[in-house]
């Protein structure tokens, strides 16, 4: 990689361009970037040649290929949903998780074992805050990873915690992540170089990453808040054809194309709907609001789902096969669309894609 001024070039290239994903990954890596509201800034210039801050970004040059080989050990067969080794319906046996959570209160089941287990000593998690953004939140126990449950469809940027925490003596974390955040970590842990700024993401042991394909911006709130008034928001969700907002006084429906007018730009060069590189992935049915489709990727992925499933916390079921090509049609087509607008010169293009990946990506995916 070019070794011009990165921290420029970050702050150019990606925060200044629009095209930061908010993951939050390079927040206090150095005292100069922070975030406020969800946005991610460099409060002062910072002239160095070399920057971490700039290496792990999500967004800045990426080779899909080399990560695929570092975390997985292998090239990816199929061009959709990337390497995996299994792929079921799951949902939380435990009643407070499963109501709490979103679909089926997977990811929250999870994360709790996690740090009930002493596998973790603490989850990196979002929170919801009532109508404003969420917060990040260093859950170290089956109460707090409750206190997350549930969705929130902005980009927040919870990994700003991750380098505090490691810094105040963090040893063993789970993460929960969009599919941005999970992208950075594993670039950061494929560093070759020890170096203090590194090392954060290494005490990352267990990487669940969120279905997502798209964000919105922070402005959002403020919209809801206009729909909502005071009452208070205990629940978001988007069905396919409009968004549906569960406050204390009961539902509120909304017109998609005005959720859609809030959808962060940069998400439309985003190759991941799935997060690819996460040990396990998970997200909707689309039809089954109690069930999470899991994606088991990594056999560290599939022995923390046998624990949790012998501990009697998660249950599993096969996937349908009908429904698979509604899955890999849905990725297959963002993707597409992203080669698209990157061929009209309307895309970012920051991931070095082989000709493989993109003749994967037309003729459909499959391949395993
Ligand atoms: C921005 C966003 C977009 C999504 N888009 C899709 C989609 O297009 N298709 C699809 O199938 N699924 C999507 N999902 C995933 C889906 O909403 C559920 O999170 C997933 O199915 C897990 O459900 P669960 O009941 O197991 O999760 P729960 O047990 O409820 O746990 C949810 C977890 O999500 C974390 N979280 C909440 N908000 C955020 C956030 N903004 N950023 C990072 N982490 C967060 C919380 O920390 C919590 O641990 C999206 C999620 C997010 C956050």
């Amino acid at each position: 990689m070019e070794q011009s001024k990165m921290p420029l070039r970050l702050r150019q290239e990606v925060m200044e361009s629009g095209n930061c994903a908010r993951c939050g990954l390079c927040v206090g890596l150095c005292p100069y970037i922070k975030t406020m509201n969800e946005r991610i800034a460099f409060i002062h210039d910072c002239n160095r040649e070399d920057g971490t801050c700039y290496r792990v970004c999500p967004r800045t040059p990426t080779n899909l290929s080399d990560l695929d080989k570092q975390v997985f050990g292998k090239e990816r067969a199929d061009h959709g949903l990337g390497n995996y080794l299994e792929i079921l319906y799951a949902r939380s046996l435990n009643k407070d998780l499963a109501q709490a959570g979103q679909y089926g209160g997977v990811v929250s089941t999870l994360a709790a074992y996690m740090v009930e287990s002493g596998e973790s000593q603490a989850a990196v998690l979002t929170k919801r805050q009532n109508n404003s953004p969420p917060t990040p939140c260093l859950a170290r126990n089956r109460e707090e990873v409750l206190s997350c449950s549930g969705s929130n469809y902005s980009a927040s940027p919870t990994l700003s915690i991750l380098n505090a925490g490691v810094r105040s003596g963090l040893e063993k974390l789970t993460i929960v992540g969009r599919p941005c955040q999970i992208l950075g970590l594993r670039k950061m842990q494929a560093l070759t170089e020890r170096s203090e700024h590194n090392m954060s993401a290494k005490k990352v042991d267990f990487l669940i990453g969120l279905f997502c394909f798209w964000s919105l911006e922070t402005e959002i709130y403020t919209y809801l808040r206009g729909k909502t008034g005071s009452a208070r928001l205990l629940r978001m969700d988007i069905p396919q054809n409009y968004g549906v907002v569960t406050t204390e006084n009961g539902e509120i429906q909304i017109p998609i194309d005005e959720l859609r007018a809030f959808i962060r730009p940069t998400c439309q060069s985003c190759f991941d709907p799935t997060s690819e590189f996460a040990d396990v992935s998970v997200g909707s049915t689309e039809y089954d609001p109690e069930w999470s489709t899991l994606i088991i990727r990594s056999t560290r992925g599939q022995e923390i789902v046998n624990k949790v499933c012998n501990a009697g916390h998660l249950e599993t079921k096969p996937y349908p096969e009908e429904r698979l090509p509604l899955l890999l049609n849905a990725v297959i087509n963002k993707k597409k669309r992203v080669l698209e607008s990157l061929s009209n010169g309307k895309g970012y293009e920051y991931l070095e894609l082989s000709s493989d990946y993109t003749q994967g990506i037309e003729e459909g995916g499959v391949g395993r």
